[in-house]
């Protein structure tokens, strides 16, 4: 497989500009696309102020900022960014909002390409069957947030390669992350494990049983967690968990995964945690 050095980053959300950030820190070229000007400028935004606080406490040089901004080109267009070894894929966890960038990608981008999925809960095998490069398509599921947190999961789903597993994985590595195997199965491990241990401690609220701060606090001082769940729940987005928790709930077919209806019911008040402003907590400016 060709060695990565130019990437697509398609979607400019939290975890897209994350992924833009590290990859282009770790010197990717990277194109970064969303469907708007507007939100990819707000994506670029985002990845600044990040830097910016690098600069600030002298982790980094004004300079290398520059250069780290300099090699993300911004594209709204997908055909625009789609000449690449590699694209990540971090739209909004919509199984049909993804399988049609996947088309769109396959068409697109040259034969080598790997087409990677940062999804939290989607099956790989379903988006690799939109394609006609199922064996080159792949999971790499980032956690937020992207410059911080070390683990990178990565999917094989059914027909991925070796050579493709391979590729994603020592790129992971230079990337500064640990990457771990896992197979294509719904939520993977990590939100498999997450987010029933989230759907519960939404329903200790629901039914009554201790307030948002004191469900975290038991969870932070009794569990040794280094934040609590709600408050976990509100920085993946609350929209976001309520989609992982459908996925493992039809995916796996046991109702113990069925979301807590106080989550659907905030969901549809656009209460969708920090980046709404309110979920459990507020964020107010
Ligand atoms: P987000 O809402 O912040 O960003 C999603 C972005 O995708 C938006 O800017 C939206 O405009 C864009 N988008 C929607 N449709 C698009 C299209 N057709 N083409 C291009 N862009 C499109 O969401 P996020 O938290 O960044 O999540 C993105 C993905 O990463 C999801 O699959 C999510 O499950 C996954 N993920 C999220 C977290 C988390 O903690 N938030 C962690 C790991 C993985």
């Amino acid at each position: 497989m060709a060695t990565i050095e130019r990437m697509l980053v398609v979607g400019a959300g939290q975890m897209g500009s994350g992924i833009a950030q590290v990859a282009a820190r770790t010197g990717i070229e990277v194109w970064f696309q969303d469907i708007s000007e507007v939100l990819v400028e707000k994506g670029l935004g985002r990845i600044r102020s990040n830097l910016d606080r690098q600069v600030e406490k002298g982790r980094m040089t004004a300079e290398e900022r520059e250069a780290i901004m300099d090699r993300i080109h911004p594209v709204v267009r997908l055909e625009d960014g789609a000449g690449v070894h590699l694209v990540v894929e971090a739209a909004t966890e919509n199984l049909a909002v993804k399988k049609s960038i996947f088309e769109s990608l396959d068409r697109l981008c040259p034969p080598g390409a790997i087409l990677a999925s940062n999804t939290s809960s989607l099956p790989i095998t379903e988006l690799a069957a939109a394609t006609k490069r199922p064996e080159q398509v792949i999971g790499m599921h980032f956690m937020n947030p992207v410059p911080v947190m070390k683990l990178v999961e990565v999917i094989r789903g059914l027909a991925t390669r070796d050579d493709v597993f391979a590729a994603v994985r020592d790129l992971a590595e230079r990337m500064g992350k640990v990457p771990v195997e896992v197979n294509d199965y719904p939520g993977f491990v990590a939100n498999r494990v997450l987010l029933p241990m989230i759907n519960e401690a939404i329903y200790c609220v629901y039914e009554g049983v201790a307030t948002p701060e004191s469900v975290d606090t038991v969870m932070k001082l009794g569990a040794n967690h280094p934040m609590g769940p709600l408050r976990l729940a509100d920085f993946i987005g609350l929209d976001t968990c309520l989609a992982i928790l459908e996925v493992l709930h039809q995916g796996l077919g046991d109702p113990k995964y069925r979301p807590c209806p106080l989550l659907r019911k905030y969901v549809n008040a656009g209460w969708l945690g920090q980046k709404s402003g309110r979920g459990f907590y507020r964020y107010d400016q």
